[in-house]
């Protein structure tokens, strides 16, 4: 086992990491940037390292600074977290060839998966449903991408293959407006993602968003550990996330998340991973692969009671890989509410001094931030104080447990969007299970 790891990031997923490393008894190396110099988690570790300016790109994202500081501090792997370099090649190639480990898949991996063109390929060759089109990057010829068009069915999207973050996507509902799209989109992907290849899928008008967690051992070996329900969204950003998805037939998913497992294995895939799909009138579609821990790992922790982050360690350190897909058990019903220092309802971040920060607690409550009194929210980056995650034996108890989480929640100094959460844990259709992507927006937009 590594004897210390360096913490790529900031903020909850920083202190996230640095408790895994504890439990595991492996010594931290956090980074920061000038604008994170007082946060808890950085005092916390065995050591730190200023990295640069508050700006991501002088610190967060600045390579070099990064490899200088796992060199000086002699640690042996570097773990990014999610957001930031986490799903960047380049920096996991630089990692790897300045002799440490990265905590994540190989850099290969994180390249095919990051072009959508060849992770859907790669999907359709392991079996796994993706959402009909193209089948591969759409040709110059207007004939022929008008014919694949008419074969596929409006309303379809088009997509760039070098796309992410919910940018270099257009939906088209006619025939006539179909070349002129294709064309922005390509240029918009030249400029933006320096890759002018783009493809074509149908639209799914009303999809939820469900997702399925992997871990994968690199050579082989692969286990699935359920599925997430994120269709709460505004602007493709996840609000809440719960586990199991509400409605779906059990026997569906287990063939879906063998499918993935199953794709990881011809992969020769390793480390954790998330496989997105679109799910609409009993269907999964693919649609893209994370290849790395996300936001919401948390709920899964909950209902297989398997810590991910240590997993990830394990893998990477090479360990042998004793996870079977038998022993993966799924029990009870978790949620998790993004707690966001922003307006809830106009969204404008609310950056500064938390003046009073009390969390909540009790059975079945989890709280993952790096927030305590007396902490300035840096206007720099995300959002996100803290994600507040609550357990139950049922979907009824673990909405409960959020409802009462959520009120005895106190945050002063910042706006935060609890009031929102609280609505939403009010909110009948909700309480029902099974909402679409759209349903926030359409929600919020009726508000107005
Ligand atoms: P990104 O990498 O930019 O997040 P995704 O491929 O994950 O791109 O798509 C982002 C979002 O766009 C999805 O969560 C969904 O809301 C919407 N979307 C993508 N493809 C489709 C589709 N074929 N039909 C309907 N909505 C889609």
């Amino acid at each position: 086992m590594f004897e210390k790891i360096l913490i790529a990031n900031r903020g909850e997923i920083a202190l996230r990491i640095q408790r895994a490393c504890r439990e595991m008894g492996i010594k931290t190396v956090v980074v920061h940037s000038e604008a994170d110099r007082e946060a808890k988690y950085v005092r916390l570790a065995d050591e730190s390292v200023c990295i640069g300016p508050a700006s991501p790109r002088d610190s967060y994202l600045n390579m070099p600074a990064l490899i200088s500081a796992a060199e000086v501090t002699d640690a042996e792997a570097i773990h990014p977290g999610y957001g930031f370099l986490s799903e960047n090649a380049d920096f996991a190639d630089r990692v790897e060839k300045s002799g440490f480990v990265f905590i994540g898949p190989r850099p290969e991996s994180i390249r095919t998966m990051g072009d959508k063109v060849c992770a859907k390929q790669a999907m359709i060759a392991a079996g796994v449903p993706v959402v009909p089109g193209s089948g591969g990057a759409l040709p110059d010829d207007s004939a022929e991408i008008q014919r694949i068009a008419e074969q596929v069915g409006y309303p379809v999207i088009i997509k760039a293959a070098g796309g992410g973050g919910g940018r270099g996507m257009r939906v088209v509902y006619e025939a006539s407006a179909l070349i002129n799209a294709v064309a922005m989109t390509r240029t918009e992907a030249e400029v933006a993602f320096n890759n002018p290849e783009v493809y074509l899928e149908k639209f799914l008008e009303n999809p939820r968003h469900i997702e399925i967690q992997v871990l994968a051992d690199g050579e082989g070996k692969a286990v699935w550990l359920g599925e997430r329900d994120c269709s709460m969204q505004r602007r493709h950003q996840k609000i809440i996330e719960e586990a199991p998805a509400p409605g779906v037939e059990r026997a569906l998913i287990e063939r879906i998340g063998e499918r993935c497992a199953e794709a990881c294995c011809q992969m020769r895939y390793r480390g954790a991973g998330t496989f997105e799909f679109l799910y609409e009138n009993g269907e999964f579609f693919f649609i893209e692969m994370n290849t790395r821990i996300q936001v919401e790992h948390t709920i899964t922790e909950m209902i297989t009671g398997i810590d991910l982050v240590q997993q990830q360690i394990r893998i990477a350190a090479g360990e042998k890989f004793t996870l079977r897909q038998r022993d993966i058990h799924l029990r009870g019903h978790a949620i998790e509410c993004r707690i966001n220092a922003e307006d809830p309802y106009k969204f404008t971040p609310s950056p500064g001094k938390v003046t009073n920060w009390h969390v909540p607690g009790g059975p079945g409550v989890r709280m993952d931030s790096h927030v305590f009194t007396g902490y300035t929210v840096p206007p720099y980056y995300d959002s996100m104080v803290a994600k507040l995650i609550t357990y139950g034996d049922d979907r009824h108890q673990a909405m409960m447990r959020m409802d009462i989480a959520l009120s005895e929640m106190i945050v002063e100094g910042v706006r935060t969007n609890i009031p929102l959460h609280r609505e939403l844990l009010q909110d009948a259709n909700f309480i029902e299970g099974g909402t679409s992507i759209h349903y926030l927006e359409h929600k919020l937009a009726q508000r107005t």
